[in-house]
């Protein structure tokens, strides 16, 4: 049995998280996307680990921006969406939807997500009740449709909140209290989404991170994961764009 993968998640950007994958077994780490090279490097300096390979979940600036930058530091192996080998930076290996790969003893599984962008996956790591969902769902909230349609943000969605109920969903963003707000517009009477938005505001009070969320609460209490189908979903994108 492989020792359990240690996950260091810190701010970045604005409101981007950064993410680092660890093997205490291998030394292996990865980092899911690269919003801001300078806090990744910080956070591998603090951890006192090596960087060796970079996930990519989509190919948006403020998640490949360290991509060069990191490669050019520690030579990583780049994974990333196969359909977008052209837009991510660096990309070594191109994956896709059912591809898995072994990382420190451990499976990390592929979904294609696609919606925010056409070429978008989620890395899931099913022993250590994990998954990297990029800009595809959101505590609360759902990524914006820049490139796909609601019939693939619907669809991918279905798959991210099929994962077992206890997955902890490590989302991109720190969007949670508007997010939340919009949800309460939608489903003023949702006592899951009350309950669920008391405890994301305390969190942020005290400056403590709302994600990891999790499928169970998303199920309860996120409106676009709760849309019966991809025409409601569409409706309500929309009126979170301009909400
Ligand atoms: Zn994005
Ligand atoms: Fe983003």
């Amino acid at each position: 049995m492989p020792s359990p993968l240690d996950i260091h998640m810190f701010p970045c950007l604005t409101d981007n998280y950064g993410f680092l994958v660890h093997s205490p077994d291998t030394g292996e780490t990865a980092c899911v996307d690269t919003p801001e090279a300078s806090k990744i490097i910080l956070a591998l300096e603090e951890k006192g680990w090596n960087l060796t390979h970079i996930w990519n979940t989509h190919h948006h600036p403020d998640h490949t921006w360290g991509n060069d930058k990191l490669n050019d530091l520690y030579g990583v192996t780049i994974i990333g969406c196969e359909a977008d080998k052209d837009r991510i930076p660096g990309l070594d290996i191109g994956v896709g939807d059912g591809d898995s790969f072994e990382f420190g003893g451990h499976e990390v599984h592929v979904i294609d997500t696609p919606g925010h962008t056409i070429g978008h996956i989620a890395f899931h790591i099913p022993d250590a009740k994990a998954a990297f969902v990029g800009d595809t769902i959101f505590a609360l909230g759902c990524g914006r449709l820049f490139e796909g349609t609601p019939e693939q943000m619907f669809e991918s969605l279905g798959k991210i909140t099929a994962l077992p109920d206890d997955t902890a969903l490590y989302c991109a963003h720190e969007y949670t209290l508007s997010n939340g707000r919009f949800a309460l517009s939608v489903e003023p009477d949702n006592q899951d989404l009350i309950d669920y938005m008391r405890d994301a505001k305390a969190k942020r009070d005290n400056n403590i991170p709302t994600v990891p969320t999790t499928v169970a609460a998303e199920k309860t209490a996120n409106p676009f994961v709760r849309a019966k189908s991809a025409a409601i979903l569409g409706d309500i994108r929309k009126a979170k764009d301009n909400f």
